[in-house]
């Protein structure tokens, strides 16, 4: 099958080991990698109960290179974006508190957004309006469980066991909720950034023999199209700076870390298929097979396939 056009996203790592990769600046300079993040700024969060137990905070991001709405999932309540609580002019304590920029719990009749009265908590901010991010208040503790998570209609909503885009999701969840501090990146970017409808058509060239690789490419994408440096930007307005990253795939590790290192990944977290873990539970169709083989053989994510005795 001709090579139509290349990955965008080479793999340079060859290793199983969790440390983090070590690769010198200069070949971190010449990798296909944004000289800048983005600029993201979070419009509003909100507390979310869950069906699972914890709660989470909800971020919503704005940003300058694309119009979608990427989310933060935030465990913890002490994680604070830089850009949601910073001082905006004419900011009243009820905008602040509306769009989530508060301390503690809000209950009916509170009036400060900045003072949680009953836990004594205050946040405190400097001449510019910047949240001064103290340790009893502000979250700035060991690296944090992150997860970056591309959004996938068919995996998370429709029920698909063409990819474990859902089974992932759930475990990260799982394990942040466990740890109770914890944040998903969610990011807009369907079908390894080539949209839901384009997906569409390589599941069908999919089902004509080609692999989730191949399929991209006759379709004249890359292998795979989707840009991290908008996740890198949130997790540094987040305020979290060192990370213990949930994947398999090398290169996530080094896109997230970028060309300037502002978010570090301390520490790889490997994500197992429960189906390889547990004879009941996980997705099992003849169509995941194929998927974490191609992830396995074509972009060397690193993950040890169990060896078939039948
Ligand atoms: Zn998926």
């Amino acid at each position: 099958m001709p090579i139509i056009s290349p990955s965008n996203t080479p793999s340079i790592l060859n290793t199983t080991d969790l440390s983090p990769p070590q690769i010198s600046q200069e070949l971190r300079n010449q990798l296909p990698l944004p000289d800048n993040l983005p600029i993201v700024n979070c419009l509003a969060r909100a507390r979310i109960p869950t069906t699972q137990g914890p709660e989470i905070f909800l971020h919503l991001y704005q940003n300058n290179i694309d119009n979608k709405e990427h989310l933060a999932i935030v465990f913890g309540e002490d994680v604070r974006s830089k850009t949601l609580y910073k001082v905006r002019p004419n900011d009243t304590q009820q905008d602040r508190m509306t769009r989530g920029a508060y301390i503690g719990k809000l209950h009916p009749g509170r009036l400060l957004a900045d003072k949680d009265e009953k836990l004594n908590l205050e946040l405190k901010f400097n001449e510019e309006g910047d949240l001064i991010r103290e340790s009893n208040t502000t979250y700035n503790g060991d690296p944090i469980l992150v997860r970056i998570h591309s959004e996938c209609y068919t995996g998370e909503t429709a029920w698909s066991a063409r990819c474990d885009c859902g089974e992932q999701f759930d475990e990260a969840g799982r394990l942040m909720g466990l740890q109770g501090h914890g944040c998903m990146v969610y990011l807009r970017q369907e079908g390894r950034g080539i949209g839901l409808g384009e997906k569409l058509k390589a599941y069908n060239l999919q089902d004509l023999g080609a692999d989730t690789v191949q399929a991209n490419l006759l379709l004249r994408h890359p292998a795979d199209a989707r840009d991290f440096s908008l996740a890198t930007a949130i997790l540094y307005d987040l305020g979290l700076e060192d990370i213990k990253l949930l994947t398999n795939n090398p290169d996530k590790i080094i896109a997230v870390e970028g060309k300037n290192r502002l978010v570090k990944v301390k520490e790889r977290v490997p994500m197992i298929p429960l189906a390889w873990k547990s004879n009941n539970g996980g997705i099992k169709s003849k169509e995941i097979e194929g998927y974490l083989s191609t992830k396995i053989e074509r972009m060397g994510h690193l993950l040890e396939k169990p060896i078939k005795i039948n």
